[in-house]
């Protein structure tokens, strides 16, 4: 029988801050590469890595997802998930969901639990409890924001937790996860929950992307390069690259991850640095941030 490749690459937002010191996250990002390919090694659905990566991603702190994330202006904390199945095309996705502790849980509920793609806010949170799922008991004690109040710097910052893979049966998966910009509007939400603006995932490539979500959704980045990867010739270098300069002709910054079926991987962000790791299908690991 022959297999895939196996590969998955991770981020942990765009919004690193030139000069910080990220050592604890490009560690904590090798660890989780690592379990990932020891589960892609033994059979396991690149959904399923996928959803347990971006688990620990938002469980960790160390990014503004799940437990990490900053609250909006109001002071509390709304998040944003969404998880796509590449050979299904199925997707799920929570926007504006308060209360509960892991979003990309929730998001794969919704999408193998109801006829629908994307639920918000209120009944958002209804049906996370009517699935079971954790609840935050005190916000104030559970989440561990870098800050608490709008940073002091000007523009929307950023942070955002995503996951891609590649399973041995050559099945690609993405999802991503976020509390969105520091600074954000009760209700604002972003691109990360939605399907083409800051993910994607179909039998050719699976992407998550990181940013300033409002020029995500205007350029429609992660359905964008899969378009691209269908219609034309473009490699995927130049079709993720081409989609992020349009981020950039916007006036946006972030970045993104990108796997072919092929087990090809780009990495390209226009920001000052991307929190990043990658499995390679030669086995080859980088866990990096500029
Ligand atoms: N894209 C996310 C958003 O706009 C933020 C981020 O990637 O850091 O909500």
């Amino acid at each position: 029988m022959t297999s895939s490749p196996i590969a998955m690459v991770i981020h942990g937002g765009a919004g690193p801050l030139k000069g910080g010191d990220y050592s604890r996250e490009v560690v904590h990002m090798r660890g989780l590469i690592e379990a990932g390919r020891d589960r892609l090694a033994a059979g396991a659905s690149a959904l399923d890595v996928v959803v347990e990566t971006i688990v620990a991603l938002e469980a960790s702190g160390l990014y503004v997802a799940g437990r990490g994330a900053s609250p909006n202006t109001a002071g509390d904390f709304e998040l944003d998930a969404s998880l796509m199945d590449g050979p299904t095309r199925r997707a799920g996705a929570v926007a504006v969901l308060t209360g509960f502790k892991s979003p990309i849980t929730a998001a794969r509920a919704v999408m193998e639990k109801t006829p629908h793609v994307m639920l918000a806010g209120a009944g958002a949170a209804a049906f996370a409890a009517s699935e079971g799922l954790e609840p935050i008991g005190d916000p104030a004690a559970w989440f561990t924001p870098a800050w608490k109040t709008v940073p002091p710097h000007k523009g929307l910052s950023t942070g955002t937790v995503g996951c891609i893979a590649l399973d041995s049966s050559g099945a690609l998966a993405a999802g991503t996860s976020t509390g969105g910009v520091f600074g954000k509007k009760p209700g604002r939400v972003g691109d990360t929950p939605i399907p083409g603006a800051g993910v994607w995932a179909d039998t050719r490539v699976a992407v998550s992307c990181t940013g300033v979500g409002e020029m995500f959704i205007r350029a429609a980045v992660a359905s964008q390069i899969a378009h691209r990867l269908r219609f034309t010739d473009e490699s995927l270098a130049t079709a993720a690259e081409a989609s992020l300069a349009e981020v950039a002709l916007l006036g946006g910054e972030g970045g993104l991850i990108a796997l072919t079926a092929a087990g090809e991987i780009v990495m390209p962000y226009n920001s000052a640095g991307m929190k990043r790791a990658a499995l390679y299908p030669d086995g080859r690991i980088v866990s990096d941030v500029f």
